[in-house]
């Protein structure tokens, strides 16, 4: 654990109040179902209790890493050696009579759909089915049928790398696809507004069902273990950007697995922890599915799950 002062829980008992949890097992907070044991945990339910934690960690060189819902990342076998910080800060309103909505980064993507449908605000319709919180969607830019949440976003509040509460606009966030710049500058995500139009409720409600039935079609259903889409979907040399599972058919990805992991048999770009999966069984899989479509394709495929390596040092 480098230089951690041998203080740090009570230090952080009296600064946040709360106390840190030890030895957690990272798979209960996993939707891949996959991790070891992390040194500390700490759920945060205010923005205080967040900020409070981060700075406390930095204060104490501690390593630290911010989780949401936990669906679009694999933890490691040997867990984590520093501070999970789970963000449930939670909060969902409407600015005044405005099609806007603002919403604290912990808030469930679900819950931010039903506001929205609630309040007959239209344009988050494509959000229905993507599992986790808001600010696991801003930071990878969350989106399907064309469409990703970082249209929407209109101003945001961010800690930055220097403990600076900070306000934003869209721009500063740099949204590419299933990219924002949030992995570069290590900032953490606090809130946002969003802009989105006024809309009929049932034509919203029905536009989110036919979502869902179309992702029903290939999607691993609820109870099974995964981080959704392993891979981004590459762009070819002429620009054109082609989903990863077109590859991975070719190289008949669907037959594939290793250990405990394997490839979805509905959809080539989901790999499924089926039977007590390590990281390094879904680790080892992944790279033989890299290396038959790079070697097939000359593609290079890249991660869209995040593995977050035991030792890792905060940035
Ligand atoms: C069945 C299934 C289907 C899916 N379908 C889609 C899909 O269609 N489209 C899509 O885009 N994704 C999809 N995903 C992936 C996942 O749902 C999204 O990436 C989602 O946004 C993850 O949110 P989370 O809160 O779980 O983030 P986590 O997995 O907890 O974290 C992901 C990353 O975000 C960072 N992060 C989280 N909160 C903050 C914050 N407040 N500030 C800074 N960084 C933060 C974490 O550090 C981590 O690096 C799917 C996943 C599953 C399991």
């Amino acid at each position: 654990m480098g230089e951690k002062k041998p203080d740090f829980p009570e230090h952080f008992l009296d600064n946040v109040g709360k106390a840190l949890k030890k030895s957690v097992l990272l798979r209960d907070h996993s939707n891949f179902r996959i991790g070891g044991k992390a040194d500390y945990f700490f759920e945060a339910t205010s923005i205080p209790e967040l900020v409070k934690s981060i700075l406390l960690a930095r204060e104490h060189s501690i390593p630290y890493f911010i989780i949401g819902g936990g669906y679009n990342l694999l933890f490691d076998d040997d867990g984590f050696r520093g501070l999970i910080i789970k963000n449930s800060v939670k909060g969902i309103k409407q600015i005044g009579e405005k099609a806007e909505v603002e919403a604290l980064a912990g808030t469930l993507l679900r819950d931010l759909i039903q506001f929205s449908i609630n309040k007959g605000l239209s344009g988050f319709e494509f959000l229905a089915g993507i599992p986790g919180t808001v600010g696991g969607a801003v930071f990878s830019n969350a989106g399907a049928f064309g469409n990703s949440i970082g249209k929407f976003l209109k101003d945001a509040e961010i800690l930055s790398k220097e403990g600076n509460r900070v306000k934003v606009k869209r721009d500063y966030f740099e949204f590419r696809y299933r990219h924002s710049v949030l992995s570069k500058k290590c900032d953490v995500f606090l809130r946002a507004v969003f802009e989105l139009h006024k809309g009929e409720k049932e034509e919203i409600k029905a536009r989110i069902e036919e979502n869902l039935e179309k992702r029903k079609s290939n999607h691993p259903p609820e109870e099974v273990a995964c981080a959704g889409s392993y891979f981004k979907n590459p762009v070819l040399p002429d620009g054109r950007r082609v989903p990863a599972a077109y590859f991975l058919d070719k190289v008949e990805a669907k037959d594939l697995r290793i250990g405990g992991a394997a490839v979805y048999g509905g959809h080539a770009n989901f790999i499924i922890n089926e039977e007590k999966a390590s990281a390094q069984d879904v680790l080892r899989l992944a790279q033989e599915l890299k290396g038959r479509v790079r070697e097939r394709f000359g593609v290079e495929l890249e991660e869209e799950v995040i593995f977050l390596p035991a030792g890792s040092s905060t940035p």
